[in-house]
Protein backbone atom coordinates (compact mmCIF):
# COMPACT_ATOMS: atom_id res chain seq x y z
CA UNK A 1 0.00 0.00 0.00
CA UNK A 2 1.13 3.38 -0.61
CA UNK A 3 1.99 6.29 1.50
CA UNK A 4 -0.17 9.01 1.44
CA UNK A 5 0.89 12.23 -0.84
CA UNK A 6 0.54 15.00 1.93
CA UNK A 7 0.75 13.84 5.42
CA UNK A 8 -2.35 13.14 7.63
CA UNK A 9 -1.77 15.42 10.94
CA UNK A 10 -3.75 13.90 13.85
CA UNK A 11 -5.58 16.93 14.31
CA UNK A 12 -6.29 20.54 12.17
CA UNK A 13 -8.34 23.61 13.47
CA UNK A 14 -11.68 24.49 12.88
CA UNK A 15 -10.92 27.49 10.26
CA UNK A 16 -14.29 29.64 10.01
CA UNK A 17 -14.25 31.83 6.12
CA UNK A 18 -11.71 34.25 6.49
CA UNK A 19 -14.46 37.02 5.52
CA UNK A 20 -16.67 36.27 8.73
CA UNK A 21 -13.42 36.74 10.44
CA UNK A 22 -12.69 40.55 8.67
CA UNK A 23 -16.10 41.53 9.15
CA UNK A 24 -15.77 40.62 12.56
CA UNK A 25 -12.32 42.34 13.37
CA UNK A 26 -13.71 46.16 11.48
CA UNK A 27 -16.97 45.46 14.17
CA UNK A 28 -13.87 45.26 17.07
CA UNK A 29 -12.16 48.19 15.70
CA UNK A 30 -15.21 50.32 15.38
CA UNK A 31 -15.82 49.86 18.82
CA UNK A 32 -12.25 50.16 19.78
CA UNK A 33 -12.82 47.96 22.48
CA UNK A 34 -10.06 45.00 22.61
CA UNK A 35 -10.50 43.86 25.62
CA UNK A 36 -11.47 43.95 28.99
CA UNK A 37 -14.95 42.00 29.23
CA UNK A 38 -16.09 44.14 26.01
CA UNK A 39 -19.29 43.61 23.99
CA UNK A 40 -17.60 39.59 22.25
CA UNK A 41 -16.84 38.73 25.34
CA UNK A 42 -20.66 39.75 27.08
CA UNK A 43 -21.87 37.69 24.13
CA UNK A 44 -19.78 34.68 23.90
CA UNK A 45 -20.12 33.88 27.76
CA UNK A 46 -24.36 34.14 27.69
CA UNK A 47 -24.16 31.83 24.35
CA UNK A 48 -21.93 29.55 25.76
CA UNK A 49 -23.30 29.10 29.09
CA UNK A 50 -26.49 28.06 27.24
CA UNK A 51 -25.25 25.86 24.81
CA UNK A 52 -23.53 24.49 27.59
CA UNK A 53 -26.32 23.94 29.50
CA UNK A 54 -24.25 25.53 32.68
CA UNK A 55 -26.12 28.49 34.83
CA UNK A 56 -22.51 30.60 35.18
CA UNK A 57 -19.51 30.71 33.05
CA UNK A 58 -16.54 32.57 33.00
CA UNK A 59 -14.44 33.24 30.12
CA UNK A 60 -10.54 32.68 30.03
CA UNK A 61 -7.36 33.12 28.23
CA UNK A 62 -6.81 29.28 28.12
CA UNK A 63 -7.94 26.47 30.19
CA UNK A 64 -4.73 26.18 32.54
CA UNK A 65 -5.44 29.41 33.63
CA UNK A 66 -9.00 28.86 34.11
CA UNK A 67 -7.95 25.52 36.28
CA UNK A 68 -5.61 27.99 38.05
CA UNK A 69 -8.37 30.06 39.12
CA UNK A 70 -11.00 27.29 40.07
CA UNK A 71 -8.40 25.94 42.21
CA UNK A 72 -7.70 29.28 44.06
CA UNK A 73 -11.22 30.41 44.35
CA UNK A 74 -12.15 27.09 46.11
CA UNK A 75 -9.21 27.76 48.50
CA UNK A 76 -7.58 24.32 47.53
CA UNK A 77 -4.13 23.22 50.07
CA UNK A 78 -2.46 20.60 50.60
CA UNK A 79 -2.67 17.33 48.47
CA UNK A 80 -4.96 17.38 45.42
CA UNK A 81 -5.95 13.76 43.93
CA UNK A 82 -5.76 13.57 40.93
CA UNK A 83 -5.14 11.26 37.49
CA UNK A 84 -1.92 10.44 35.77
CA UNK A 85 -3.41 10.10 32.30
CA UNK A 86 -3.75 13.40 31.68
CA UNK A 87 -1.78 16.56 29.48
CA UNK A 88 0.76 17.79 31.61
CA UNK A 89 -1.61 21.25 32.25
CA UNK A 90 -3.48 19.21 34.71
CA UNK A 91 -1.02 18.00 37.75
CA UNK A 92 1.03 21.69 36.87
CA UNK A 93 -1.57 23.48 38.22
CA UNK A 94 -1.73 22.15 41.33
CA UNK A 95 2.47 22.47 41.58
CA UNK A 96 2.15 25.85 40.46
CA UNK A 97 -0.50 26.35 43.43
CA UNK A 98 1.74 24.46 45.52
CA UNK A 99 -0.50 21.94 46.09
CA UNK A 100 0.83 18.19 46.01
CA UNK A 101 -0.53 16.27 43.27
CA UNK A 102 -1.46 12.79 44.81
CA UNK A 103 -2.16 10.25 41.66
CA UNK A 104 -4.65 7.50 41.88
CA UNK A 105 -4.83 4.91 39.11
CA UNK A 106 -7.34 4.47 35.96
CA UNK A 107 -10.23 2.81 35.48
CA UNK A 108 -9.27 0.68 32.51
CA UNK A 109 -12.57 0.88 30.63
CA UNK A 110 -13.08 4.89 30.74
CA UNK A 111 -9.69 5.65 31.33
CA UNK A 112 -10.58 8.38 33.90
CA UNK A 113 -9.78 8.47 37.64
CA UNK A 114 -10.95 5.05 39.53
CA UNK A 115 -13.63 6.60 41.53
CA UNK A 116 -13.72 3.59 43.66
CA UNK A 117 -9.74 3.99 44.67
CA UNK A 118 -10.01 8.00 45.61
CA UNK A 119 -10.99 6.96 49.17
CA UNK A 120 -8.00 4.91 50.04
CA UNK A 121 -5.78 7.82 48.78
CA UNK A 122 -7.40 10.53 51.05
CA UNK A 123 -5.08 12.43 54.33
CA UNK A 124 -5.57 14.67 56.61
CA UNK A 125 -4.13 17.21 54.48
CA UNK A 126 -6.24 16.23 51.17
CA UNK A 127 -8.83 19.23 50.26
CA UNK A 128 -9.87 18.07 46.75
CA UNK A 129 -10.20 15.64 43.66
CA UNK A 130 -8.73 17.24 40.39
CA UNK A 131 -10.61 14.64 37.95
CA UNK A 132 -10.12 14.89 34.21
CA UNK A 133 -13.14 13.71 31.66
CA UNK A 134 -10.53 12.29 29.54
CA UNK A 135 -11.20 12.04 25.31
CA UNK A 136 -14.99 13.89 26.46
CA UNK A 137 -16.09 10.83 28.63
CA UNK A 138 -17.78 11.43 31.99
CA UNK A 139 -16.04 10.74 35.41
CA UNK A 140 -18.16 8.49 37.60
CA UNK A 141 -18.97 11.73 38.91
CA UNK A 142 -22.08 10.31 40.90
CA UNK A 143 -19.19 8.44 43.12
CA UNK A 144 -16.66 11.42 43.15
CA UNK A 145 -19.35 13.75 44.22
CA UNK A 146 -20.88 11.26 47.16
CA UNK A 147 -17.02 10.71 48.34
CA UNK A 148 -16.46 14.54 48.05
CA UNK A 149 -19.51 15.27 50.46
CA UNK A 150 -18.67 12.24 52.98
CA UNK A 151 -15.14 14.07 53.79
CA UNK A 152 -15.80 17.20 52.89
CA UNK A 153 -13.31 17.77 49.42
CA UNK A 154 -13.86 19.88 46.91
CA UNK A 155 -14.14 18.83 43.19
CA UNK A 156 -12.76 20.11 40.24
CA UNK A 157 -13.34 18.82 36.44
CA UNK A 158 -10.19 19.01 33.56
CA UNK A 159 -13.50 19.35 31.17
CA UNK A 160 -10.71 20.40 28.34
CA UNK A 161 -12.14 17.49 26.23
CA UNK A 162 -16.20 18.28 26.90
CA UNK A 163 -17.49 20.59 24.89
CA UNK A 164 -21.21 19.78 24.90
CA UNK A 165 -21.01 16.47 26.08
CA UNK A 166 -23.86 15.91 28.56
CA UNK A 167 -24.72 12.79 30.77
CA UNK A 168 -28.88 12.08 30.48
CA UNK A 169 -29.30 15.62 28.55
CA UNK A 170 -27.24 17.55 31.86
CA UNK A 171 -24.71 19.61 30.94
CA UNK A 172 -21.39 18.44 31.89
CA UNK A 173 -20.40 21.38 33.34
CA UNK A 174 -23.18 21.24 35.95
CA UNK A 175 -21.19 18.64 37.93
CA UNK A 176 -18.48 19.60 40.94
CA UNK A 177 -17.74 22.89 42.30
CA UNK A 178 -15.75 24.08 39.08
CA UNK A 179 -15.06 22.86 35.69
CA UNK A 180 -12.40 24.03 32.83
CA UNK A 181 -12.94 24.13 29.53
CA UNK A 182 -10.36 24.29 26.94
CA UNK A 183 -11.05 26.55 23.59
CA UNK A 184 -7.40 26.07 22.24
CA UNK A 185 -6.72 25.81 18.35
CA UNK A 186 -6.35 21.99 18.86
CA UNK A 187 -9.60 21.17 20.41
CA UNK A 188 -12.77 20.52 18.93
CA UNK A 189 -14.23 24.37 19.51
CA UNK A 190 -11.38 26.78 19.54
CA UNK A 191 -11.22 30.95 19.99
CA UNK A 192 -7.76 30.17 19.02
CA UNK A 193 -6.15 30.01 22.58
CA UNK A 194 -9.09 30.63 25.50
CA UNK A 195 -10.99 29.07 27.59
CA UNK A 196 -13.49 28.84 30.70
CA UNK A 197 -14.46 28.10 33.95
CA UNK A 198 -18.37 26.18 34.46
CA UNK A 199 -20.07 26.93 37.25
CA UNK A 200 -23.07 26.54 39.01
CA UNK A 201 -22.70 29.40 41.96
CA UNK A 202 -23.17 32.97 41.18
CA UNK A 203 -21.16 33.64 43.91
CA UNK A 204 -17.82 31.73 42.99
CA UNK A 205 -18.76 33.43 39.04
CA UNK A 206 -18.46 36.77 40.85
CA UNK A 207 -14.87 35.52 42.48
CA UNK A 208 -13.90 34.08 39.50
CA UNK A 209 -14.49 37.19 37.69
CA UNK A 210 -12.26 38.94 40.25
CA UNK A 211 -9.48 36.88 40.29
CA UNK A 212 -9.17 36.64 36.47
CA UNK A 213 -9.03 40.30 36.79
CA UNK A 214 -6.19 41.30 39.15
CA UNK A 215 -8.88 41.38 41.98
CA UNK A 216 -10.44 44.86 40.64
CA UNK A 217 -13.48 45.20 41.75
CA UNK A 218 -13.82 48.82 40.55
CA UNK A 219 -11.34 51.71 39.95
CA UNK A 220 -10.21 52.29 43.43
CA UNK A 221 -11.07 48.58 45.06
CA UNK A 222 -8.28 45.49 44.62
CA UNK A 223 -10.41 42.92 46.56
CA UNK A 224 -7.95 39.93 46.31
CA UNK A 225 -4.68 38.40 45.16
CA UNK A 226 -5.76 38.33 41.28
CA UNK A 227 -4.32 37.39 37.71
CA UNK A 228 -4.69 38.19 34.43
CA UNK A 229 -6.64 35.45 32.78
CA UNK A 230 -8.57 37.09 30.52
CA UNK A 231 -9.66 36.94 27.03
CA UNK A 232 -9.69 39.16 24.51
CA UNK A 233 -12.41 40.75 21.83
CA UNK A 234 -10.61 38.61 19.09
CA UNK A 235 -10.94 36.08 20.52
CA UNK A 236 -14.12 35.64 21.60
CA UNK A 237 -15.00 36.98 18.24
CA UNK A 238 -13.29 33.72 16.63
CA UNK A 239 -15.52 32.31 19.15
CA UNK A 240 -18.54 33.51 18.10
CA UNK A 241 -18.04 32.87 14.18
CA UNK A 242 -16.45 29.05 14.94
CA UNK A 243 -20.00 28.30 16.91
CA UNK A 244 -21.78 28.84 13.69
CA UNK A 245 -19.87 26.00 12.04
CA UNK A 246 -18.90 23.73 15.19
CA UNK A 247 -22.01 21.71 14.91
CA UNK A 248 -21.34 21.27 11.47
CA UNK A 249 -17.76 19.98 12.55
CA UNK A 250 -19.25 17.72 15.37
CA UNK A 251 -21.46 15.71 12.38
CA UNK A 252 -18.56 15.58 10.10
CA UNK A 253 -16.17 13.77 12.43
CA UNK A 254 -19.24 11.91 13.72
CA UNK A 255 -19.35 10.67 10.71
CA UNK A 256 -16.02 9.70 10.15
CA UNK A 257 -15.82 7.83 13.53
CA UNK A 258 -18.94 5.58 12.14
CA UNK A 259 -16.69 4.93 9.43
CA UNK A 260 -13.70 4.03 11.84
CA UNK A 261 -15.55 1.92 13.51
CA UNK A 262 -16.78 0.11 10.92
CA UNK A 263 -13.98 -0.50 9.35
CA UNK A 264 -11.78 -1.71 12.70
CA UNK A 265 -14.18 -3.62 14.29
CA UNK A 266 -13.52 -7.02 13.44
CA UNK A 267 -9.51 -6.66 13.68
CA UNK A 268 -7.87 -8.54 16.47
CA UNK A 269 -6.08 -6.59 19.24
CA UNK A 270 -7.72 -2.77 17.92
CA UNK A 271 -9.70 -2.09 21.13
CA UNK A 272 -12.58 0.66 19.95
CA UNK A 273 -13.89 3.65 22.35
CA UNK A 274 -16.54 2.70 24.64
CA UNK A 275 -20.05 4.25 24.18
CA UNK A 276 -22.42 5.12 26.83
CA UNK A 277 -25.65 5.40 25.78
CA UNK A 278 -26.76 8.34 28.45
CA UNK A 279 -24.09 10.05 27.30
CA UNK A 280 -24.02 13.17 24.29
CA UNK A 281 -20.62 12.53 22.70
CA UNK A 282 -18.58 15.50 20.99
CA UNK A 283 -16.39 12.96 18.30
CA UNK A 284 -13.74 15.45 19.46
CA UNK A 285 -10.97 12.28 19.26
CA UNK A 286 -10.28 8.78 18.27
CA UNK A 287 -8.43 6.67 20.49
CA UNK A 288 -7.72 3.29 20.22
CA UNK A 289 -5.77 0.98 22.42
CA UNK A 290 -3.82 -1.59 20.68
CA UNK A 291 -3.16 -4.85 22.66
CA UNK A 292 0.47 -6.02 21.50
CA UNK A 293 -0.30 -9.71 22.05
CA UNK A 294 -3.79 -9.86 19.76
CA UNK A 295 -2.66 -7.32 17.05
CA UNK A 296 0.91 -8.44 16.84
CA UNK A 297 2.94 -5.23 17.41
CA UNK A 298 2.96 -2.61 20.14
CA UNK A 299 1.28 0.79 19.93
CA UNK A 300 4.54 2.23 19.80
CA UNK A 301 5.81 0.60 16.73
CA UNK A 302 2.46 1.07 14.93
CA UNK A 303 2.53 4.69 15.74
CA UNK A 304 6.27 4.90 14.05
CA UNK A 305 5.30 2.29 11.40
CA UNK A 306 2.19 4.68 10.46
CA UNK A 307 4.67 7.83 9.94
CA UNK A 308 5.84 5.51 6.93
CA UNK A 309 2.63 5.72 5.63
CA UNK A 310 2.70 9.82 6.31
CA UNK A 311 -0.03 9.17 8.65
CA UNK A 312 0.63 11.20 12.15
CA UNK A 313 -1.00 9.57 15.07
CA UNK A 314 -0.12 10.78 18.41
CA UNK A 315 0.41 8.80 21.60
CA UNK A 316 -1.95 10.41 24.20
CA UNK A 317 -1.23 10.51 27.06
CA UNK A 318 2.09 9.09 26.99
CA UNK A 319 4.59 9.32 28.92
CA UNK A 320 1.97 9.12 32.35
CA UNK A 321 2.39 12.80 34.31
CA UNK A 322 3.47 10.76 37.24
CA UNK A 323 6.70 9.46 35.14
CA UNK A 324 7.65 13.42 34.10
CA UNK A 325 11.01 14.09 36.16
CA UNK A 326 9.05 16.64 38.43
CA UNK A 327 6.52 14.08 39.65
CA UNK A 328 8.14 10.69 39.36
CA UNK A 329 9.59 11.06 43.15
CA UNK A 330 6.04 11.42 44.46
CA UNK A 331 5.03 8.23 46.47
CA UNK A 332 1.97 8.02 44.56
CA UNK A 333 3.37 8.17 41.27
CA UNK A 334 5.29 4.61 42.13
CA UNK A 335 4.01 2.34 38.86
CA UNK A 336 3.45 -0.51 41.12
CA UNK A 337 -0.10 1.29 42.45
CA UNK A 338 -0.71 2.42 38.88
CA UNK A 339 -1.09 -0.54 36.70
CA UNK A 340 -4.25 0.35 34.37
CA UNK A 341 -2.89 3.68 33.97
CA UNK A 342 0.62 2.23 32.61
CA UNK A 343 -1.22 -0.49 30.50
CA UNK A 344 -3.82 2.80 29.64
CA UNK A 345 -0.95 4.90 28.29
CA UNK A 346 0.95 2.03 26.48
CA UNK A 347 -1.62 1.19 24.45
CA UNK A 348 -3.62 4.62 23.39
CA UNK A 349 -3.32 6.16 19.91
CA UNK A 350 -4.59 8.96 19.03
CA UNK A 351 -6.26 8.54 15.03
CA UNK A 352 -6.04 11.54 12.81
CA UNK A 353 -9.64 13.29 13.34
CA UNK A 354 -11.13 16.69 12.33
CA UNK A 355 -14.17 17.42 10.13
CA UNK A 356 -12.11 18.61 6.92
CA UNK A 357 -10.54 14.83 6.95
CA UNK A 358 -11.90 13.11 3.85
CA UNK A 359 -13.81 9.65 3.86
CA UNK A 360 -11.75 8.01 2.02
CA UNK A 361 -8.61 8.51 3.89
CA UNK A 362 -10.49 7.94 7.14
CA UNK A 363 -10.87 4.37 5.17
CA UNK A 364 -7.16 4.11 3.45
CA UNK A 365 -5.64 4.27 7.65
CA UNK A 366 -7.91 1.88 8.66
CA UNK A 367 -6.62 -0.41 5.88
CA UNK A 368 -2.74 1.07 6.46
CA UNK A 369 -3.59 -0.79 10.03
CA UNK A 370 -5.01 -4.04 8.80
CA UNK A 371 -2.01 -4.48 6.42
CA UNK A 372 0.86 -3.46 9.62
CA UNK A 373 -1.05 -6.24 11.49
CA UNK A 374 -0.46 -8.82 8.60
CA UNK A 375 2.82 -7.98 9.18
CA UNK A 376 3.12 -10.40 12.39
CA UNK A 377 4.91 -13.49 13.12
CA UNK A 378 2.25 -15.60 14.76
C1 LIG B 1 -5.61 20.99 26.21
C2 LIG B 1 -5.73 20.55 27.62
C3 LIG B 1 -5.52 21.43 28.69
C4 LIG B 1 -4.95 22.80 28.53
O1 LIG B 1 -5.74 23.66 27.79
P1 LIG B 1 -5.16 25.09 27.37
O2 LIG B 1 -6.39 25.79 26.89
O3 LIG B 1 -4.18 24.83 26.27
O4 LIG B 1 -4.54 25.72 28.53
C5 LIG B 1 -5.75 20.96 29.98
N1 LIG B 1 -6.15 19.71 30.21
C6 LIG B 1 -6.34 18.82 29.20
C7 LIG B 1 -6.81 17.44 29.54
C8 LIG B 1 -6.11 19.20 27.88
O5 LIG B 1 -6.24 18.32 26.89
Amino acid sequence: MQAFKEPIYVTRPMLPPLEEVENKLKEIWGAKWLTNFGHQHQILENVLSKRLKVPYLSLFNNCTTALMVSCRALGLSGEVITTPFTFAATPHILAWSNIKPVFCDVDPVTMNIDADKIESMITPKTTGILAVHVFGTPCNVNKIQSIAEHYGLKVIYDAAHAFCVEIDGRGIGTYGDASAISFHATKLYHTVEGGAVLLNSGELKKKVDYMKNFGIQDEEHVVMAGINGKMNEVQAAIGLINLQYVDQEIANRKKLTQIYREELDTVSGIKLPIIFENVKQNYQYFVIRINEKCYGFSRNYVYEKLKEYNIYSRKYFYPLCSDYACYREIESANRVNLANAVSVGDECLSLPLYGALDADDVRKICAVLREIRKGRSN
